[in-house]
């Protein structure tokens, strides 16, 4: 292997190959080398962090005012939105994501960054109520450094809208993202270098998991982890965090119940339910994969949701008639394949997919049907367990009671979906189900302007919307005596 064939990753102003291992990134569409990738180690990641913190005690950084700083996100943002193309096309080869929605979501990475450029332009400090002859002030203040470490399924969706809100707060980030999916965040970091980010405040650094990653959660003088991926990596960051008193974030799995009533508008259901658990192969934290739907309906919505489910076109994600690309990694495929097979042995009814597509064409890569499971009660794993792809357990209830117990009997709290015509059942659900985002008549709306985060084992902390800038900040109080 020869050394300039590795791409490497960004500390500072410098681009190094590291000192860790360097790995593979593959095409899961087909198995093709993308290319090898530069691994940090711990030393390295210590020097990204302490460049990082320099970068960020720079009157430079720390004392830029809020527009100036938001002009250079604005910058970063028009940058990116250039750059589309490019990008959506990356994590495409990378994760296996359809093109357009590789296309969508280089967007609303772009626009996460001119969110939050105006958040930093009007956010407020304020003034309590004085309880003695003092001001009371309370300013809010960026927590340093903040290391962010993202999963691989939306990688220029969920790293955007943590970068820039960190940013946007004032602190320096160092980014570890999935080893499947190190190229985006890499692009975007170069990109911010052009748009006038003062090198050290956005620094990559690529790598597996336990080592880069670990190495970043442990260092004591990041304060701040914010972390997006699957409970048990959450719940380990945040134990190895506590430890020194570091603050996190964390965005975890989800098993969302998504609710038809018999009353509901059932074709737009219907497409509801497809769309909300089979797009993105299902490789989404909120995708709807348990389908609670009334008993007097069940077996006509199931059938035909049965019906439409193998219709549905699985095939390469730069065909623009292709609903289902393949799953991210191939390890990822083996592991939707072996909780399929666990649900048979539980006894669960396989009503459509369950094995990996017939078609030659699709062969070299990391595909798997889009799958339905009937016939398990909603203890069984599969509708416990987080897929992270797509398959969809369906399940009957009887009354409101009933389904609020189904629904919310899970360790999760992420989303849910409700479908009805009636106003004041659709309020009653939504106050009653344990989930962070609440879809009426619709689902898997997402909007950067609106809090997001998880309930329960779901995860801690909100992103996005104004809460989002919160969350990368340290309220302080300022007590200024008038006597
Ligand atoms: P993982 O938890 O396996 O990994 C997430 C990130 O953490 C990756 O960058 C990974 O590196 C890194 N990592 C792994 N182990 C450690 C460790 N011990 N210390 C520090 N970093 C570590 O999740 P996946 O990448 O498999 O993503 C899927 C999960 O993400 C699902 O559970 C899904 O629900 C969740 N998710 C949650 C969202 C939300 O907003 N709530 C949104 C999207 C996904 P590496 O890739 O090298 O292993």
């Amino acid at each position: 292997m020869q050394d300039q064939d590795v791409q490497p990753f960004l500390i500072g102003a410098e681009w190094t190959r590291g000192e860790g291992t360097p790995f593979e990134s593959r095409n899961p569409a087909t198995g093709a080398l993308n290319g090898l990738i530069g691994a940090a180690s711990a030393a390295d990641v210590d020097r990204a962090v302490a460049t990082a913190r320099a970068a960020q005690a720079e009157p430079a950084w720390r004392d830029m005012l809020p527009h100036k700083r938001a002009a250079i996100l604005r910058r970063l943002a028009d940058l990116i939105e250039a750059d589309a193309e490019w990008l959506a096309r990356r994590q495409m080869q990378e994760n296996g994501k359809r093109l357009q929605e590789c296309r969508d979501q280089a967007l609303a990475g772009a626009n996460a960054y001119r969110y939050f450029a105006g958040i930093c332009e009007v956010m407020p400090s304020e003034v309590a109520p004085a309880r003695g002859n003092h001001l009371s002030l309370v300013v809010y203040e960026p927590f340093g450094v903040v290391a962010a470490i993202t999963p691989w399924n939306s990688p220029l969706t969920l790293e955007s809208q943590k970068v820039a809100a960190a940013l946007a707060a004032g602190n320096a980030v160092v980014l570890k993202p999935s080893e499947f999916t190190p190229g985006p965040a890499l692009r975007v970091a170069a990109l911010a270098l052009q748009a006038g980010l003062p090198p050290g405040i956005l620094n990559v650094v690529t790598g597996l998991g336990l080592e880069t990653g670990g190495a970043l959660v442990a260092h004591p003088d990041v304060r701040l982890i914010s972390f997006t991926g699957g409970t048990a990596t959450g719940k380990a960051i945040a134990r190895a965090a506590a430890q020194r008193m570091a603050a996190v974030a964390l965005e975890l799995g989800g098993k969302s119940p998504h609710i038809v009533f018999a009353d509901a508008d059932l074709d737009k259901a219907l497409d509801g339910v497809l769309h909300g658990v089979f797009s993105s192969t299902g490789q989404s934290c909120i995708a709807g994969t348990r389908l609670f739907v009334e008993r007097g309906v069940y077996d006509a919505f199931v059938a035909r949701l049965v019906a439409r489910t193998r219709e549905l076109k699985v095939g390469l994600p730069d065909d623009p008639a292709t609903q289902v690309s393949p799953l991210s990694s191939f390890i990822h495929r083996d592991k939707v394949e072996s909780m399929v097979a666990m649900a048979a042995e539980d006894g669960g009814r396989i009503l459509a997919g369950g094995t990996r597509p017939a078609d030659p064409a699709l062969a070299g890569g990391a595909f798997f049907l889009p799958t339905i499971v009937a016939g398990l009660a909603n203890d069984a794993r599969l509708c416990q367990q987080e897929v992270f792809g797509p398959v969809l357990c369906v399940l009957p209830f009887d009354d409101e009671a009933d389904l609020l117990r189904q629904a919310n009997g899970t360790a999760f709290g992420l989303a849910a979906g409700i479908w009805t015509a009636s106003m004041p059942r659709a309020w009653r659900v939504a106050r009653a189900l344990e989930a962070g985002t609440i879809w009426i008549n619709t689902y898997k709306e997402l909007s950067v302007s609106v809090p997001f985060g998880g309930f329960k084992e779901s995860g801690s902390g909100r992103e996005k919307g104004f809460y989002g800038i919160r969350t990368y900040q340290e309220p302080k109080t300022v007590m200024w005596g008038l006597a």
